[in-house]
C-alpha cells in the first residue's frame, strides 16, 4: 500500500475520533439543558403541592383566630348578661349569643374540613419532597457527569487535533485535498474498505479491476458510487 493511503486511513481514524468528540462536546449544552428542564419540572410540582400545604395550614390558622374571637366575643357578653335590665333586651342577648355560637360550629365543621385536606397535603407533600431529592441528586450527579465528559473531550480534542497537524504535514497536498473534498462532502467518513469485492460506503458491488486496482494499493482508488477513498482489506471468510 503506497504511504499517502496509509496516511489518510490513520487521518480517517483521527477525524472520525475528532468529528465524535466535537459533537459530543457541542450537544453538552442540549443535554444539560434536557436535565434543567426535567429537574424544573419536579422543582415547580414540589412547590405547588407545598404552596397547597401552605395554603391549607394558613386557611386552618384563620379559622382557629375567628373562632377563638367569636368565642371570646360570646364569654363578654355572658358576663355583662347580669346587667341586662329588660326582658327585651335579654331576648336580644340571646339572640346574639345564640346566632354567635352558631357561627363557631360552622368555623370549627370548616376547621375539620380543612384539617382533613391538610393531612392529605401532608401526604403529597412529602412523597412530592422525596421524589424531588431524589430527582435532584440524580440532576446533579447527571450535570456534572455532562460536564466532566465534556471538559475530557475537549483535552482530547487539543491532543487530536495536534496529532492531526502533525499528521497532514507528512500527506502529499493532492491526496490530503482529495480526501478533505470528499471528507466534507460525504458526511465524515471519506476512506472506507474494499472487502470481498464491496466497497464497505455504498456496498457497491465493484468492477473486478477496480477491486484488483485496490488489492494492488499502489494508487489512490476511490468508489465509483460513492466516491470514497478505497484501501484493502482481506475477508476473513
Ligand atoms: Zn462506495
Amino acid at each position: 500500500m503506497i504511504e499517502a493511503l496509509i496516511l489518510l486511513k490513520e487521518m480517517q481514524f483521527l477525524d472520525s475520533k475528532i468529528i465524535r468528540i466535537k459533537t459530543l462536546i457541542e450537544n453538552t449544552p442540549a443535554v444539560v439543558n434536557g436535565y434543567d428542564r426535567s429537574f424544573k419540572d419536579s422543582q415547580e410540582e414540589r412547590q405547588k403541592k407545598n404552596a397547597d400545604l401552605d395554603k391549607a395550614l394558613r386557611q386552618k390558622r384563620e379559622f382557629e383566630l375567628s373562632a377563638s374571637e367569636k368565642s371570646e366575643k360570646i364569654k363578654k357578653l355572658r358576663a355583662k348578661s347580669s346587667d341586662i335590665k329588660t326582658n327585651k333586651e335579654y331576648q336580644l342577648h340571646l339572640k346574639e349569643v345564640e346566632q354567635l355560637e352558631k357561627e363557631v360550629r360552622l368555623i370549627e365543621d370548616d376547621i375539620l374540613i380543612v384539617m382533613e385536606q391538610i393531612e392529605e397535603f401532608e401526604k403529597t407533600s412529602t412523597a412530592v419532597n422525596k421524589k424531588f431529592e431524589i430527582e435532584q441528586s440524580k440532576y446533579n450527579e447527571a450535570v456534572s457527569a455532562a460536564k466532566k465528559e465534556q471538559s475530557e473531550g475537549e483535552k482530547e480534542l487539543d491532543e487530536l487535533l495536534k496529532q492531526r497537524s502533525e499528521l497532514a504535514k507528512h500527506i502529499p497536498k493532492e491526496p490530503y485535498n482529495k480526501y478533505m473534498h470528499i471528507l466534507e462532502r460525504k458526511n465524515a467518513l471519506a476512506v472506507v474498505a474494499a472487502k470481498a469485492e464491496l466497497c464497505q460506503g455504498c456496498f457497491l458491488n465493484m468492477p473486478p479491476q477496480l477491486y484488483a486496482e485496490v488489492m494492488k494499493g499502489e494508487k489512490i482508488n476511490t468508489c465509483p458510487q460513492c466516491g470514497r477513498i478505497l484501501y484493502y482489506e482481506p475477508d476473513p471468510h
